[in-house]
C-alpha cells in the first residue's frame, strides 16, 4: 500500500499571545491559512515492522527526531497496527521558518496511515493524536483557514478566501519556536497572566473575521498582526529587511510568519508575485522565495491516490 500526497505550509494572518500558562505553554489567538507551498510524501506499508524515513534534504533528520517518523511511531501505537512503514519526504518548506514544515508532514502521515488503514481512528481522535505531536499539527491536519485558540488545538474553520496572491520568503538564520517565545516573556513580562485579552490593538481581529467574511481583500490586508513581529525583527537583520524588500517590489502589506524569521508579503496578482519572488531568489542566488495562494480544506485529500 502506498499514498503520495501534499503537506501543505502555513502563515499566521493573525497570531497574539492571551497568556503564559503556568505549565509553561502559552494561550494563543490566531487565524492560520495554509498556503500551496507544499512538501510531498510518500508513505508505503509492507507486511513486518519498523520505520524508516528517507529525504532530499540535507540535514534533515532521518530518525525519530524526525517530526513525520514520530507521527508514523504515534499512529501504530495508538492503533495497535503492525506494519513496516517506509516515509520518503520531498522537502521544498524552508526549515525553522515559522512555516509548520515538521508539523505538516507529522499530519501527512497521520491522514495517510489512518487512509490506509481504513480510518480507525475518527477525525477528532486524529486531531487528538496530532496535538501530542506538536501544537501546530492539529490545524495541519484540518488544513484551509482556520481561527486557532489555546495552545493550538482549538480549531475552528472559516470560509475559504479568494485566491490572493502572495510571496512567502526566509532568509537568514532559522529561528527557533521556543527561543522566540522566550524573546516574548522577556519583552511582555515572564509571569502568569501577563498578556491576558492579548497584545493587539482592540477591534482587529474582529474586524479580521469580518474581512474574512466578506472576502475583503484591502480590509484583510488592513488587520493583519503577528505579536512575534516585536520580538524577531528588532534581532533578526534579515527578517526586517525582507519585509522592507517585499515592500520595495510591490507587496501590498507584510508580516512575519509564526515565529519566523519568514516573512509573507501580499500581491494584487500572482504574475505580481511572481516576478517578486524571482527577485529575491535571483538576489539570494537560490530558491528562498515562493510564490503561494491559499489552498482549501479539501486539498490534502484531494491529492493522495
Ligand atoms: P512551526 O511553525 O510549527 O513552529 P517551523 O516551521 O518553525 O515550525 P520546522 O520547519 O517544523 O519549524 O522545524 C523545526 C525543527 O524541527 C528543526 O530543528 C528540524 O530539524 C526539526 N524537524 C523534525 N522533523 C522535521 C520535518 N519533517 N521537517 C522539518 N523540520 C523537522
Amino acid at each position: 500500500m502506498r499514498v503520495t500526497l501534499n503537506a501543505y505550509a502555513k502563515i499566521n494572518l493573525f497570531l497574539d499571545v492571551l497568556r503564559r500558562r503556568e505549565d509553561g505553554y502559552h494561550d494563543i489567538r490566531s487565524i492560520m491559512q495554509a498556503i500551496s507551498l507544499h512538501d510531498t510524501l510518500t508513505v508505503e506499508c509492507s507486511e513486518g515492522e519498523g520505520i524508516v524515513l528517507s529525504s532530499d534534504a540535507e540535514g534533515l533528520p532521518t530518525d525519530e527526531k524526525n517530526l513525520a517518523y514520530r507521527a508514523a511511531a504515534r499512529f501504530l501505537e495508538a492503533t495497535g497496527i503492525k506494519a513496516a512503514v517506509s516515509i520518503h519526504i520531498e522537502k521544498r518548506i524552508p526549515v525553522s521558518a515559522g512555516l509548520a514544515g515538521g508539523s505538516t508532514d507529522a499530519a501527512a502521515v497521520l491522514v495517510a496511515l489512518n487512509g490506509m488503514h481504513g480510518e480507525p481512528l475518527s477525525a477528532d481522535a486524529l486531531l487528538s493524536l496530532g496535538k501530542t505531536l506538536g501544537a501546530d499539527v492539529p490545524f495541519c491536519i484540518k488544513g484551509g483557514l482556520c481561527q486557532v485558540s489555546g495552545i493550538g488545538e482549538g480549531l475552528s474553520a472559516l470560509p475559504d478566501l479568494p485566491p490572493i496572491p502572495m510571496v512567502v520568503c526566509k532568509r537568514g538564520e532559522g529561528i527557533s519556536t521556543p527561543w522566540a517565545y522566550r524573546r516574548l516573556d522577556e519583552l511582555y513580562g515572564d509571569f502568569t497572566g501577563k498578556y491576558d485579552g492579548g497584545t493587539a490593538e482592540a477591534g482587529v481581529y474582529d474586524a479580521l473575521l469580518r474581512a474574512i467574511a466578506e472576502g475583503d481583500r484591502d480590509a484583510l490586508c488592513r488587520c493583519l498582526y503577528n505579536v512575534f513581529e516585536s520580538a524577531v525583527l528588532p534581532v533578526h537583520a534579515e527578517a526586517a529587511a525582507l519585509r522592507r524588500r517585499l515592500t520595495e517590489l510591490g507587496a501590498d502589506v507584510t508580516l512575519l510568519s509564526g515565529s519566523g524569521p519568514s516573512v509573507f508579503g501580499v500581491f494584487r496578482t500572482l504574475d505580481d508575485a511572481r516576478r517578486a519572488s524571482a527577485v529575491l531568489n535571483e538576489e539570494e542566488g537560490r530558491e528562498v522565495a515562493f510564490a503561494v495562494l491559499p489552498t482549501k480544506r479539501t486539498e490534502m485529500e484531494k491529492i493522495s491516490n
